[in-house]
């Protein structure tokens, strides 16, 4: 089997343990430490996109070892990724340079790398109480409504937005209090969800929407920046490379309307059963059967 191949299967066995819930840590860590032990490279990283399942499972566990075997699957896998040039990524300069194969990559596959390496960049630890408190009310802002709306973990990305701010003033004064409160009170916005989604899906990346002002914020290019996200989630869904079969038989959970789409996949190896992947041609929400 190839690595590849390997990769695939162990990505749909971490996916089922993320959707169904069952906490059985020492297989979890067993699929992790297998996973540890592949010769991992950066086209089957790119191929496999195995680092957003990583990520996903860390997320959905509350077992530490798990979680600190994944942090440092990524880690690793991190320095296989290209360099890229913004800003929120000078944390990780340590990895090798490997620009030449970045030249033959396509632009859909360097946004997809810099949105899967933002969505693990974890802030900076800090123990000041302000500025935990100010990461919370970033958090919390981020969650306003629906909590499904984008690819990046809603605290890590808060703790990205805050460090941005905090390493602009350098201390936690007037300045710096009120960059964060307009950001709250932007990103909370009922009126201006596209602000919220832009940021959430990576559109507008931690070190932009630190320095924003309102009116960019408010700005209509914010409507445009989600309809490309969803355009773009649409594009880039793995499964959708088979035209799918329009039906009105699913109704989309989000935005209650019957226009979806839906592919039969035979997921990995043959001994499977058949998925089902439906996406909503109104919203963009997609959703499986098993
Ligand atoms: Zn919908």
């Amino acid at each position: 089997m190839s690595t590849e191949e390997e990769v695939l299967k162990v990505r749909s066995k971490l996916e089922k343990m993320i959707s169904s819930d069952t906490a059985d840590h020492s297989s979890a860590v067993d699929i992790l430490k297998s996973l540890q032990e592949l010769p991992m490279n950066l086209a089957v990283l790119q191929k496999t996109r195995i680092g957003m399942t990583v990520n996903n499972f860390r997320k959905a566990t509350s077992n530490e070892e798990v979680i600190s075997l994944s942090k440092n699957l990524i880690k690793i896998w991190k320095k296989l990724l290209p360099e890229t040039n913004t800003k929120s990524d000078k944390k990780e300069k340590s990895g090798s340079k490997n620009g030449d194969s970045m030249d033959s990559e396509s632009s859909e596959k360097k946004s997809e790398n810099i949105s899967e390496r933002r969505s693990s960049d974890a802030a900076s630890d800090t123990s000041d109480p302000i500025r935990i408190k100010c990461r919370e009310m970033l958090m919390n802002a981020l969650k306003t409504g629906d909590a499904h709306v984008g690819r990046l973990d809603p605290e890590e990305l808060a703790g990205n937005i805050e460090d941005n701010i905090f390493n602009e003033f350098k201390n936690t004064d007037t300045k710096y209090k009120n960059r964060v409160r307009s950001r709250v009170a932007n990103l909370k916005d009922t009126k201006n969800p596209d602000l919220r989604v832009n940021v959430l899906s990576g559109m507008i990346p931690a070190d932009r929407i630190a320095k924003m002002t309102a009116e960019e914020m408010a700005s209509d290019t914010m409507k445009t920046l989600r309809a490309k996200y969803t355009k773009e989630s649409i594009d880039d869904h793995q499964m959708a490379k088979t035209s799918g079969t329009c039906t009105d038989l699913f109704k989309c959970g989000k935005c209650g309307k019957n226009n979806c789409t839906y592919n039969q996949v035979q997921t990995r190896s043959a001994d499977e059963p058949m998925t089902t992947f439906v996406l909503c041609n109104e919203c963009g929400n997609r959703w499986k059967f098993c």
